[in-house]
């Protein structure tokens, strides 16, 4: 016994939501849509959980956060997919699918087919376990990956009041978790394998503007090192963190940041995969054309960079949805997906936005002991890649602009005397 759809979205995330969207402004009739999804809410803007959510003060709660609200559409609750006629199967994981037969088979037993696949399976925290380290299960050691993680880090953040937090890992979860819990009166302590944070996209100048700023704050860093194993009393709580190095850090609560896999399993040996992720094309298909995926599980072709990238960041879920929709409802309408990468993040009162790709020749600009920084990347001589502190609206739609222009830079020094009015002047 099952059901059957023209659509199912395995997932119900970010890409989800915003899927659902394009599907009905494209005019999807009801009842031919179906949204699977392990969480027991409709979809909703993550990038709330580490900021909003964990504030002292006026926490963000749903509804108020259900996607569309992030790209300032509509928001999305689970009367309005009731009113469209999309079925909204929550709670529900998938444990198999056959691409072949084109079904789904969910925990609870139920078979749903589908005419087309939409997999937007997103991706999961990666556990201390995976590196040979036990205690994940402590209560106050948190990951942050859905809605149930976020209620644990505040019943830890609340129950630790003045206290310590060891946060693992200098990525983005480490760093607006640990403005989030210095905001909320704990003594954070940081701790990380690189020389400095966001290692993989910031400049050791880019850090150090911000871990300056962090300690001011009174976050310690501890660099170079990683953790070995927690001291745990006999209620089961983590009371230290012993590190490689031989020190110990004491803590009342533990946050995890230490990166993420996608959700990939159920289409092994099914599906074409790259980079970790579901190999798709321009248009979102991966290699069985019934099926597509969008969001952090797929490997897309980035037509600026001229090769498959994997994101993990909101924009590129929303638009990768947006877009396998198009191509599906309007496929003699739709180009191949070109995408400008975009990341970007909010802590403290910071705010900076990326475009493009951060390899190659760096040229710094801006006051670095003052509120506007940035920096250039350029590449057998284009610019690809620049980064933002500070800008207003047009100052950043100026960087979007001029990275995904690609311009010839002849002079570097020349660059790196304009400055933001480099961009500003494209
Ligand atoms: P997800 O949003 O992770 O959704 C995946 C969905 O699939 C989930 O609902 C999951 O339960 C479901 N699922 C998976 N497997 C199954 C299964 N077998 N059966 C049923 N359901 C299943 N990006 C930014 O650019 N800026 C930010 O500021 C930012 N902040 C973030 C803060 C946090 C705390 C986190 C965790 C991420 C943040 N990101 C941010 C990243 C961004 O949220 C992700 O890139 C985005 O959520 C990816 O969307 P997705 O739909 O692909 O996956
Ligand atoms: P990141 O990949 O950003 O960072 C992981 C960090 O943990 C890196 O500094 C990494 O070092 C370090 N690390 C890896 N292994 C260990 C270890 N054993 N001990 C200590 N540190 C370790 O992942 P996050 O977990 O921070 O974020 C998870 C996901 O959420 C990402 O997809 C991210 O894009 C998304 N997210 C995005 C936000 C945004 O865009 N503003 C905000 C919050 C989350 P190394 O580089 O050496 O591996």
């Amino acid at each position: 016994m099952g059901r059957a759809f023209v659509y199912v979205i395995l997932g119900g995330g970010v890409a989800s939501g915003y899927a659902a969207l394009e599907f009905t402004k494209r005019g999807v009739s009801p009842g031919e849509l179906c949204i699977i999804s392990e969480e027991t809410v409709a979809p909703y803007e993550r990038p709330a959980l580490s900021k909003g959510y964990l504030l002292p003060e006026a926490p963000a709660r749903l509804p108020s956060f259900h996607t569309c609200v992030g790209a300032n559409e509509e928001r999305l609750t689970p009367k309005w997919y009731k009113e469209h006629g999309i079925e909204l199967v929550l709670g529900t994981r998938v444990k198999s699918v056959d691409v072949r037969r084109k079904t789904l088979l969910t925990a609870a037993g139920e078979t749903i087919s589908y005419k087309i696949l939409i997999i937007a399976t997103g991706a999961r925290a990666l556990k201390l376990e995976e590196f040979g380290v036990s205690g994940s299960d402590a209560e106050n050691v948190c990951y942050l990956r859905d809605l149930a993680d976020a209620n644990r880090v505040v019943a830890a953040t609340q129950s630790c009041a003045g206290g310590n937090a060891v946060v693992i890992g200098g990525g983005y979860i480490g760093m607006e978790c640990a403005a989030s819990l210095v905001t909320n009166k704990i003594n954070v302590t940081m701790v990380f394998p690189e020389a400095h944070c966001m290692a993989r996209l910031f400049t050791p100048k880019i850090a150090s503007y911000y871990e300056d700023y962090y300690q001011s704050k009174g976050v310690k860093f501890v660099k170079g090192t990683v953790l070995s194993s927690f001291d745990v009393d006999s209620n089961g709580k983590v009371t230290a963190v012993n590190l490689r190095d031989g020190s110990q850090l004491p803590a009342d609560m533990v946050v995890v940041g230490i990166g993420i896999r996608p959700n990939t399993s159920l289409f092994e040996g099914q599906l074409t995969l790259e980079k970790g992720g579901i190999k798709v094309n321009g248009r979102m298909q991966t290699s069985n054309s019934s099926v597509y995926a969008v969001g952090d599980v797929a490997a897309f072709p980035v037509k600026l960079f001229g090769e498959t990238r994997r994101l993990e960041h909101v924009d590129s879920a929303r638009k990768s949805a947006r877009h396998a929709v198009a191509a599906i409802m309007q496929p003699d309408k739709t180009d191949d997906f070109d995408y400008l990468p975009f990341f970007y993040s909010r802590v403290f009162t910071f705010s900076w936005q990326f475009y493009g790709d951060n390899v190659g020749e760096v040229v710094h600009f801006g006051d670095y002991s003052g509120n506007t920084i940035g920096a250039y990347w350029i590449n057998k001589g284009h610019l690809v890649g620049s980064f933002l502190e500070g800008g207003t609206k047009d100052e950043y739609e100026a960087i979007a602009r001029a990275t995904k222009l690609k311009p010839a830079i002849e002079d570097v020094a020349e660059l790196e005397e304009k400055g933001l009015a480099f961009a500003v002047a494209i």
